[in-house]
């Protein structure tokens, strides 16, 4: 895949586009040879007032040949105008083919791809990379086109009406060209990623400091409290400085070069007249001089489409760098959960890159319908846990089997119509609430939905929307609280009604009446279900069939809460813990 080049896979992308591509590259090149022809006319004007001086009333072809002039000059633009529309319609379906198959694909990678990549720097790569092509088809590569023909067209004719004036005018060129190359090298592609991957990282540290900003608030700090963020910065400043310090010689010696064709010229014409000069070679020289603006403009132009490859080169092997990840494998054989049971046996996991396990050697059977909280310390394992029950990551050594089976021989519409998940930070797409529930289950009616957002004790949030269940989310004026959201949430996955469920307990709720009203949701969600449950307070773990404690990725004990509370161990530490703050809490209240 690597080896073939960057172009190539482009026109692969394009489809039955590509032609139009390759249209735009000629109607470009040709536009670029018309171009030339009014330098043709004007010599001819040229010549014509030299020949009748100083009789100027003599002169015969003068407006036609101006004229001719602006008829191959407007031709040319005209020619350029189809070039690009060949080009635009060619790229944007490049650019939104890349955009699919991308999206395609990261609908197959494990559902904790995201978490681990950062949503910042995912969209970064899919709509910005995509992006890049964008430029570099629709107008950089018919540039090229133009920039490359119009150098073939000008040597013939600066060889033409007076070779040693055009090779005298290619002198400075050919040094341009030297120290272009040098600039656009290997260590410009080296410093492109560089660039690309500092921009990428402030980026995502951007995202993360927004998501902050009213811990920032709060706690009254600056901008220097997110050390990541002001890093990134510097890491950016730092390297944009350098790089344009690097630049900074050969760019000054390109610029001098290109522009001062001119200076060359004259002072060759002062050598080579100091005989006398002739009408001929007069005219001969105010012509190249008029010429050599377009030689630095095809020089910058051919400066800029180089180094913009290596732009595109460099979203491609982003795009690829998404592409490359491995889906999760689907099963050929897809066998069925045969109950609602979930058994572990063995379980190892580790994150990508991590250093130690997450989840070591953890051996669980749930039995149908039992509920399964887990509690412990932060950082432990619980969430992990949750999440390879649902295979949001596939485990490396052990089994999870759902209903007998193991997860991985479940086809993955079944595996998300058995296991549901409810997030600690449900997220609501900014669509009305009905459609928001509807997603569960598509072709669920309208009275099944509010049967779900009713059981999800969501009667009073529709009460008090405008429009009740079809308020958009996210509209002007429209506010749902976490609670509110969460509950919303639950609905949905009330609706799809899924026999496993995997909670993941809100750490902290704004008022008491919201958190009455999501237990009681989730208590209504619950009912039959097996249900796994990620608890942060330990007032909901009580009710539980059994209690899990995980701590350093390793069950620490398990049993009931009569068992585990008067044992000595970690629960009962952590029961005396919460006991005491909740005294505590009754006591200010009193106060
Ligand atoms: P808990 O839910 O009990 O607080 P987690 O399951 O979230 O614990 O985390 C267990 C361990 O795995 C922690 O050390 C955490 O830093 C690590 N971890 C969690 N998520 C990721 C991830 N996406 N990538 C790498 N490491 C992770
Ligand atoms: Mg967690």
């Amino acid at each position: 895949m690597k080896k073939e080049s960057n172009l190539k896979r482009l026109l692969e992308y394009a489809g039955g586009y590509k032609y139009l591509t390759i249209a735009s590259w000629i109607l470009s090149a040709l536009s670029a040879l018309v171009a030339l022809l009014p330098f043709v006319y004007i010599w001819k004007v040229i010549k014509e007032v030299l020949d009748v001086a100083p009789n100027y009333g003599d002169v015969q072809d003068l407006s036609h040949n101006g004229w001719m002039a602006v008829v191959f000059a407007v031709a040319a633009i005209l020619i350029y105008i189809a070039a690009l529309i060949c080009s635009h319609l060619a790229a944007f379906r490049v650019q939104a083919n890349m955009r699919t198959k991308a999206m395609h694909h990261i609908v197959t990678l494990p559902m904790g791809f995201m978490d681990g990549i950062g949503s910042g720097k995912v969209r970064k790569t899919v709509y910005e990379s995509s992006a890049a092509t964008e430029t570099y088809l629709a107008h950089q590569l018919p540039d090229k086109a133009n920039a490359l023909a119009t150098p073939v067209g000008l040597i013939v004719l600066l060889l033409i009406f007076d070779w040693r004036l055009g090779l005298l005018s290619l002198l400075p060129v050919a040094a341009a060209f030297v120290i272009m190359s040098v600039m656009t090298g290997k260590r410009m592609a080296k410093k492109m990623e560089e660039y690309n991957n500092a921009l990428g990282q402030m980026s995502n540290e951007a995202v993360e400091y927004v998501r902050g900003i009213s811990v920032v608030k709060t706690f009254g700090q600056s901008v220097f409290s997110f050390r990541r963020f002001k890093e990134a910065i510097d890491n950016y400043e730092k390297w944009v400085i350098a790089y344009t310090k690097d630049l900074r010689f050969p760019m000054m010696c390109y610029t001098t070069l290109v522009n001062g064709i001119f200076a060359v010229l004259v002072a060759a014409a002062l050598v080579m007249t100091s005989g006398g000069v002739t009408n001929g070679f007069l005219l001969n020289l105010m012509y190249y001089i008029i010429i050599t603006p377009i030689i630095t403009l095809t020089l910058t132009k051919i400066m800029y489409a180089s180094e913009n490859k290596l732009i595109v080169a460099d979203a491609m092997s982003r795009i690829d760098s998404i592409l490359e990840m491995e889906p999760l494998p689907e099963t050929n054989h897809p066998k069925h959960p045969k109950d609602n049971s979930v058994e572990l046996s063995k379980v190892s996991f580790r994150y990508k890159d991590a250093e130690r396990n997450a989840l070591e050697n953890i051996s669980l059977t749930i039995r149908p319908g039992e509920h399964v909280a887990f509690v412990g310390p932060s950082g432990g394992g619980k969430t992990t846990l949750a999440s390879i029950v649902a295979r949001f990551w596939d485990v490396r050594e052990g089994s999870v089997k759902i209903g007998g089976v193991n997860v991985k021989d479940i086809l993955k519409e079944e595996l998300m119509d058995t296991v549901s998940f409810v997030f600690q930070d449900s997220k609501l797409l900014k669509t009305s609430i009905l459609e928001n529930v509807r997603m569960a289950k598509p072709d669920a009616s309208r009275g099944e939905i509010l049967k779900a957002l009713h059981d999800a004790q969501c009667d009073d949030i529709l009460e008090k929307l405008p429009q009740g269940v079809d308020t958009v989310v996210g509209a002007k004026g429209v506010y749902l609280s976490g609670g509110e959201q969460q509950r919303i949430s639950i609905a949905r996955v009330m609706l799809k009604n899924a026999p496993v469920l995997i909670l993941d307990e809100a750490t902290a709720f704004a008022d008491p009446d919201n958190e009455a009203k999501v237990q009681a949701a989730f208590s209504v969600l619950a009912k039959g279900k097996t249900v796994l449950m990620i608890a942060h307070r330990l007032s909901t773990v009580t009710g539980a069939d059994r209690i899990v404690v995980i701590k350093d990725g390793k069950i620490e004990d398990t049993g009931t809460h009569g068992q585990l509370k008067d044992k000595d161990g970690l629960y009962a530490e952590m029961w005396r813990q919460y006991n005491k703050a909740a005294k505590w809490k009754v006591g200010v209240s009193n106060a």
